[in-house]
């Protein structure tokens, strides 16, 4: 008999006929209509801006692993899986690339202002003016709050632009980039802040008006990890005074149904959560997701556990 695996959110059919091969697949309305069906329930498939709400997990008896795809996990009840034993994997390292094309892209999008820039020609302006001068990568200092996997690649790919590089963390990792643990310190000594930290209640509007202050006029902000991390109403205010330059933001509070007041500002980028959203990468998180489920259930062990 196939193991009982609920499922949260949707994945492209050749994933989908990889879980039902292996799976009896049940979702959250199957449960809610027949609440017998959550006996059977071994293991949660997810998507990690999905959340896994703890009053389901604690329905769930019989429950051994949670897979999300993805790898943040700030949307599982990590503390309750702990306690019950339930293994928690999620799928590192194959989207780091991703990721740091995305928040390169971005950047140089926001400081070379080519979304305007593409109207501007579009709308036939070419012919009245040339298009205002705007702002260089090169020479800039950035600053990287959360130095992790996603973190150090967007700083190795940064390098080769004539940046100088220093970080904020918990801890000093002992490298080459300048170590900064006050936040503040590091904002102002930066004129680009990425921001690359994991979400959850540690983490929780870091990002703060002090912070966004300390950036400064001359000062873009870039996040491509979790809305969480920022105060977004400083955050919107800090854009609408020009007390900050300008942001590119992947990650918003309440996706997609952002705050409204974004559309209205010229100098915010825009982005959909598209941080991992390349086929290949997709490709390489869904397959790694099924291969810590089969590998579970075969083995008793998983590829890359959340610790
Ligand atoms: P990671 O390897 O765990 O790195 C996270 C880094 O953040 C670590 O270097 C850690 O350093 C630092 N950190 C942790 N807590 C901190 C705190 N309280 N204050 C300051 N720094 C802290 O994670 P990753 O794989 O790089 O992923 C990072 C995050 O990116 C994920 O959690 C996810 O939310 C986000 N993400 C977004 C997208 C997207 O589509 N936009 C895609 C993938 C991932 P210390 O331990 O030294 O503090």
């Amino acid at each position: 008999m196939k193991p009982g695996l609920l499922q949260i959110g949707g994945f492209p059919p050749e994933v989908q006929s990889q879980i039902d091969a292996a799976f009896s697949r049940v979702h959250l309305a199957d449960v809610e209509r027949d609440p017998s069906c959550a006996g059977e329930i071994r293991a949660i498939v997810t998507r990690s801006n999905l959340e896994v709400p703890a009053a389901l997990v604690e329905r769930l008896p019989k429950l051994e692993i949670i897979a999300t795809n993805g790898v943040g996990y700030d949307l599982i009840p990590l503390a309750l899986a702990a306690r019950r034993g339930i293994v928690v994997t999620n799928t590192p390292d194959v989207l780091n690339a991703a990721v740091a094309e995305l928040c390169i892209g971005s950047l140089l999008a926001l400081l070379r202002q080519l979304p305007q820039a593409d109207r501007y020609v579009r709308e036939g302006r070419w012919r009245n003016a040339n298009f205002p001068l705007t702002t260089s990568l090169a020479g800039k200092q950035v600053g990287i709050v959360g130095l992790g996997r996603i973190g150090k690649d967007i700083a190795r790919r940064l390098e080769p632009f004539g940046v100088t590089l220093a970080y904020h963390g918990r801890s000093d990792q002992q490298l080459a980039w300048r170590f900064e643990p006050d936040l503040v310190v590091l904002a102002r000594d930066a004129e680009i802040l990425i921001v690359a930290a994991p979400g959850g209640r540690e983490t929780a509007r870091m990002i703060s008006a002090p912070v966004l202050d300390a950036l400064g006029p001359d000062g873009y902000l870039v996040n491509v990890a979790r809305g969480s991390l920022v105060d977004q109403e400083a955050l919107l205010a800090a854009l609408r005074d020009r007390r900050i330059a300008g942001a590119a933001l992947d990650v918003f509070d309440n996706e997609p149904d952002i705050d409204a007041r974004f559309f209205g500002l010229e100098n915010v980028l825009l982005m959909p959560h598209i941080g991992s959203a390349t086929q290949e990468t997709r490709a390489a998180m869904a397959q790694l997701m099924l291969d810590n489920l089969r590998s579970w259930f075969a083995s008793g062990r998983v590829l890359t556990p959340v610790k």
